[in-house]
């Protein structure tokens, strides 16, 4: 069961979400370090990022790409080149540019007209950021992501139309379900079409999501206080 961590400062909860990570990780007889420790950095103070790169954490995510910016382009630019940023929400096709410049990773590809502007981005830039699939394993209206029964059509299409080969699925499950079901499905899709990496898993159900295969697991508010 999750502890609170509230009282603890911000070091000593990376060093007890660690330890469970690790935890998660030899219940499920993997390699702790396969597994990477995504901090939610958004809406969050300037001094509660600072803490964080001072308890030596150095890989971010991100759901706005403005906000991301000003925090990591502005605020915190002399640590960006030692950072991972790692853009895990919705990306609109005018903001491209700008994303591709400032992120390593863009987990949110949802569409072919993204993919198309992410490749023009790439050619401006000659940087082409590594790529993750959302999926959108609850098939909820409100939520971005292909559908899991589009998903091989969708691969097939990156691929014939961008020669793209995405590195792994995202999901976030739906809010009021339990995830666990909605992991394995991830899961299993990532594993039918050789994909080895998988961000899911947040505050609430990291752990779980270790245990079902989750590479990356972005968590937010069990780390850095609630936003
Ligand atoms: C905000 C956010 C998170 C982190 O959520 P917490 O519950 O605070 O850990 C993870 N993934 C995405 C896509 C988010 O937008």
């Amino acid at each position: 069961m999750s502890r609170d961590l509230s009282e603890l400062s911000i070091a000593e909860r990376r060093a007890v979400i660690l330890e469970r990570i690790a935890g998660a990780a030899k219940w499920a007889r993997r390699d702790a370090t396969d597994i990477s420790f995504v901090a939610v950095s958004k809406q969050q103070p300037d001094a509660h990022i600072q803490e964080a790169l001072d308890a030596g954490h150095r890989v971010f995510g991100e759901n706005r790409v403005q906000e991301a910016q000003t925090r990591w382009g502005e605020t915190f630019a002399d640590q960006r080149q030692e950072l991972e940023l790692r853009l895990i929400g919705p990306l609109q096709t005018n903001k491209t540019l700008d994303a591709v410049k400032l992120f390593d990773v863009i987990e949110t590809l949802d569409r072919m007209k993204l993919a198309g502007a992410i490749v023009n981005a790439a050619e401006k830039t000659g940087k082409m950021p590594e790529l993750f699939v959302q999926v959108n394993i609850g098939a909820e209206d409100q939520k971005s992501g292909v559908l899991p029964g589009e998903l091989p059509a969708f691969l097939q299409s990156l691929k014939t139309e961008y020669d793209i080969t995405p590195s792994g699925l995202m999901c976030i499950p739906p809010f009021h379900e339990a995830p666990s079901p909605h992991f394995w499905v991830l899961s299993d899709l990532a594993a039918q079409h050789g994909l080895e990496k998988l961000s899911m898993g947040m505050s609430a159900d990291y752990a779980t999501a270790i245990k079902m295969g989750a590479t990356h697991v972005r968590i937010g508010s069990a780390f850095l206080g609630a936003r």
